[in-house]
């Protein structure tokens, strides 16, 4: 039998990799949320869907919003856009308070939001046309991003000609066309196969690389937020409350073999065990999925 896997304790970081979260710490906060609490009146009574969460996101960070089904994330992406209002609490984008959504910040959901009866380019010009660009240049910004996404071929396609994936990029590139300063993005890749899914994440850390833009990435996924995250928030559920806020000790760039790597392991592993508390595997409470360590000899 195979000896069990020494995992390293997450908080372990390399040299480079703690230099990076020190310059990171630097940056001024792109986002800050403090003491955000969500309640909803039901006919059942209130539900609290977030209690007091406080977390700050710096500029040009990644983060990753990770906790079961239910523990209040969709309504966080729904308040930190400015699409509903916090019960109490604060949420400020470079200091200015939130109180509806605007420019500054852009959102991309799990359903595709693209306008069906527009092509590719048209769905990326509308944002630029509706603050005030003039056709021709809404027309070249709109190029300009669509190949940053990879769709040139296809900026006169329709949506429904196009993949799942496909349909992503669009939405990446028409939410970009804002020049939103903070994006968020709730499961947005929930819906598409894995392959296509690992090949969006990729994708996407490429945009990221080449756009200035902080990044507030929702899903269930451990590998995906691992992957993509330089810090990962865990929520609670029930109400959500901030768990904890995770530096992820994988170095950049990023690439899948990293999955196989020590750090990625074992990072992956605490989250799973505080999404998971053990002798609570079959929660009901919690339909994600039990990830294990790999085993590199398994494949
Ligand atoms: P997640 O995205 O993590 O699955 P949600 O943010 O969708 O969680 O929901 C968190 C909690 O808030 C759940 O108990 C959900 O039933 C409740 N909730 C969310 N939106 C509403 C709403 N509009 N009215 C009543 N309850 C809601």
């Amino acid at each position: 039998m195979a000896a069990a896997l020494q995992l390293p304790s997450y908080l372990e970081q390399s040299p480079e990799v703690a230099a990076r979260f020190e310059r990171l710490r630097q940056r001024p906060v792109a986002l800050e949320v403090s003491g955000l609490t969500k309640t909803f009146e039901t006919t059942r009574g209130t539900v609290t869907a977030l209690s007091d969460v406080s977390f700050s996101v710096h500029k040009r960070e990644f983060m990753c919003v990770i906790g079961p089904s239910g523990c209040g994330k969709s309504t966080l992406a729904r308040v930190l856009a400015g699409l509903e209002a916090p019960t109490s609490g604060d949420v400020r984008v470079y200091g200015q308070p939130v109180s509806g959504p605007g420019p500054d910040r852009g959102m991309v959901f799990q359903s595709y939001t693209l306008f069906p009866w527009q092509t590719v380019k048209q769905n990326v010009m509308f944002g630029p046309l509706m603050a005030g660009a003039s056709r021709n240049s809404a027309e070249s910004e709109a190029r300009q991003w669509i190949e940053l996404v990879g769709l040139t071929k296809f900026e006169n396609a329709y949506p429904q000609q196009l993949s799942g994936g496909m349909k992503q990029r669009v939405a990446i590139a028409r939410a970009l066309a804002n020049q939103p300063r903070v994006l968020f993005m709730d499961e947005p890749f929930g819906a598409l196969d894995a392959q296509t899914r690992c090949q969006m994440q990729s994708h996407l850390l490429d945009i990221w690389k080449n756009v200035d833009i902080t990044i507030v990435f929702i899903t269930h996924d451990l590998d995906e937020a691992v992957f993509l995250s330089d810090r990962i928030l865990v929520l609670d559920p029930h109400p959500g409350r901030v768990r904890e806020m995770i530096e992820v000790p994988v170095p950049r760039p990023r690439h899948n073999d990293q999955l196989f790597e020590p750090s990625f392991m074992a990072v992956r592993k605490h989250i799973d065990n505080l999404i998971h508390p053990p002798g609570q595997e079959h929660h009901k409470e919690s339909p994600v999925l039990r990830l294990v360590a790999r085993d590199p000899d398994i494949v």
